[in-house]
């Protein structure tokens, strides 16, 4: 009996999830797009940019630098735009991704996909890629040595991309970007800055929470929290900020 009370609250409590993410808005009006107004520096082209990241997907599938490497099923390189202003950065592939080759495809992928929605942009236009490229087995949190593994990929896509912002999702991301130990509760909110490679101007890197952290520990003030660090990364970016339409 019990059992059931909880079942149905968790299946409201991801009925509210979703409406307050897409509720009232997203299908009226249609989703934006973001173009870049950034010029690259350096003038390389967006098919040279797209033509190195799969450079660095196609070395992330040969990699066998830590053991993670013979425990995949897939690496998930990351995916989207290749001059994308904006970069999501999760922890590491889970089960789902792994069987796809894709990030951010199973239950916290979806909820991910809402909030870039709500954002009133196309996960098209966005990168999305982790910390780690191969899965942690179980989902448990990776380790020091495989992130040190893994983070030059990543520093390599962030550079070529060049984005406008940064959003780590969670802990872990946030950490081995800004390479420091304070919790992510202290941090999300605030814009953080990252210097790619050997550049001299800092990315603005907005830490907030995961959304497997969202689904876990649902309540109006933490998906209010994230939202709230979502309109600072549309303000910074000069993109309207859509009225979350809540009931
Ligand atoms: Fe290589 Fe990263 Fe996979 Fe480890 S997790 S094997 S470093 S791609
Ligand atoms: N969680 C992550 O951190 N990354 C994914 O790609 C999926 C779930």
């Amino acid at each position: 009996m019990e059992k059931d009370t909880d079942i149905n609250k968790v299946i409201r409590q991801h009925l509210e999830m979703d409406n307050f993410f897409t509720g009232g808005f997203t299908l009226k009006s249609k989703t934006m797009t973001i173009t870049p107004q950034k010029q690259k520096q350096d003038g390389i082209s967006m098919a040279e940019i797209t033509k190195e990241l799969e450079k660095i997907a196609d070395e992330v599938r040969q990699c066998k630098k830590c053991d993670l490497g013979s425990m995949r099923n897939n690496v998930v390189p990351g995916e989207g735009k290749a001059d994308a202003r904006i970069v999501f950065v999760g922890e590491g592939p889970g089960a789902d991704e792994d069987a796809q080759g894709r990030p951010f495809v199973g239950r916290a992928g979806k909820l991910l996909d809402k909030i870039i929605t709500a954002m009133k942009i196309k996960r098209s236009e966005v990168f999305i890629c982790n910390i780690l490229k191969c899965r942690p087995p179980g989902n448990r949190d990776p380790k020091a040595e495989e992130v040190i593994s893994c983070m030059p990929y990543l520093q390599r896509q962030i550079e070529l991309i060049n984005p406008d912002i940064i959003v780590t999702l969670g802990a872990p991301a946030t950490k081995a970007l800004l390479n420091t130990n304070k919790p992510i509760g202290q941090l999300r909110g605030q814009f953080q800055e990252y210097y790619a490679g050997i550049s001299t101007t800092a990315i603005k890197l907005m830490p907030t929470y995961h959304p497997a952290y969202l689904l876990r520990n649902y309540s109006a003030e933490n998906r209010g929290k994230v939202w709230d660090d979502m309109k600072k990364v549309l303000s910074e970016l000069g993109l309207p900020i859509p009225n979350r339409g809540e009931k």
